[in-house]
């Protein structure tokens, strides 16, 4: 069984669209029918993205619309947009992520730059987009992506890692909330990618290191386990289930 929201001219936006998971993601969505809005910073490799979710889905509407997550009034106009145009968003996925490196004690500027796209980014992406789906009353889903890293916190990258944990919890509260309100059909998500060969991990490298995944692979599992109506996103990776294991906090859907 498909998720709900997943259905023909349903309206989905992707932020972080124009590349790598969310490309994938855009490109799935496409292939099942959806209208897809592909939202990215800079407007560079938006037309370039747009071109291959429609080689890839002919039959699909595809806009693109410039969009910095960081910033609270590109994402309220992005859902703007979306209202104006279709009458709302079905899906919303907030994809959009940045990992510059960063250290403990290093640069104010990173672990700002990096919390406010991957965690505000995120936070944005709820307010501006959640309320008016509920009030929609049509199924929705809302996938937000983590990392595995959010969960188990390695040794290394403070800034990155403490972003996703608080888009593990975001997505969590998200759920709670959602699940209170009476006879609401909107979803929440969270993604947990493992090592997705991309321009994000590639640093320079252009052959798939042993145990990456492709976008597409991950997109896959995506899929499946929201079809599936599960609420944590896994890809195939013990460690991942371990450590949600080890912390109780494997949820149902
Ligand atoms: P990517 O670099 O291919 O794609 C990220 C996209 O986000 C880019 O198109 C970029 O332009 C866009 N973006 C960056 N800042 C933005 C902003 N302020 N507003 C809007 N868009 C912005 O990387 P990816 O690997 O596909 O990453 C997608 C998501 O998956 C990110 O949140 C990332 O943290 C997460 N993730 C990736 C991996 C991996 O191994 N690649 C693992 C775990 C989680």
């Amino acid at each position: 069984m498909s998720h709900p929201a997943l259905v023909p001219g349903a309206v989905a936006v992707v932020t972080g669209g124009a590349s790598g998971i969310g490309l994938a993601a855009a490109t799935a969505f496409a292939h099942r029918g959806l209208v897809v809005c592909i939202a990215d910073v800079g407007d560079d490799r938006l037309a370039e993205a747009a071109a291959a979710v429609r080689a890839a889905a002919p039959d699909t509407t595809v806009l693109t619309q410039v969009t910095d997550v960081s910033r609270r009034e590109d994402v309220d106009a992005l859902a703007a947009a979306m209202h104006a145009r279709f009458g709302g968003t079905d899906v919303l996925m907030n994809n959009a992520g940045v990992q510059p490196g960063s250290r403990m004690f290093g640069a104010e500027a990173v672990w700002q730059r990096v919390l406010d796209v991957n965690l505000w980014g995120v936070i944005h992406g709820c307010q501006a987009f959640v309320p008016a789906m509920i009030a929609r009353g049509r199924p929705g889903l809302v996938v937000n992506t983590g990392s595995k890293q959010g969960i188990t916190t390695p040794p290394g990258d403070p800034a990155y890692n403490v972003s996703k944990a608080g888009v593990k919890v975001v997505t969590e509260m998200l759920a709670h909330e959602l699940r209170s309100i009476e006879g609401c059909a909107v979803t929440a998500h969270l993604l947990i990618p493992g090592f997705v060969f991309t321009p994000l991990t590639a640093r320079g490298r252009t052959e798939m290191p042993p145990g990456a995944w492709t976008p597409e692979q991950t997109v896959a599992s995506m899929m499946h386990h929201l079809d599936a109506g599960d609420f944590y996103i896994l890809c195939p990776d013990n460690e991942v289930p371990r450590a949600l294991d080890e912390r109780r906090i494997l949820w149902a859907a």
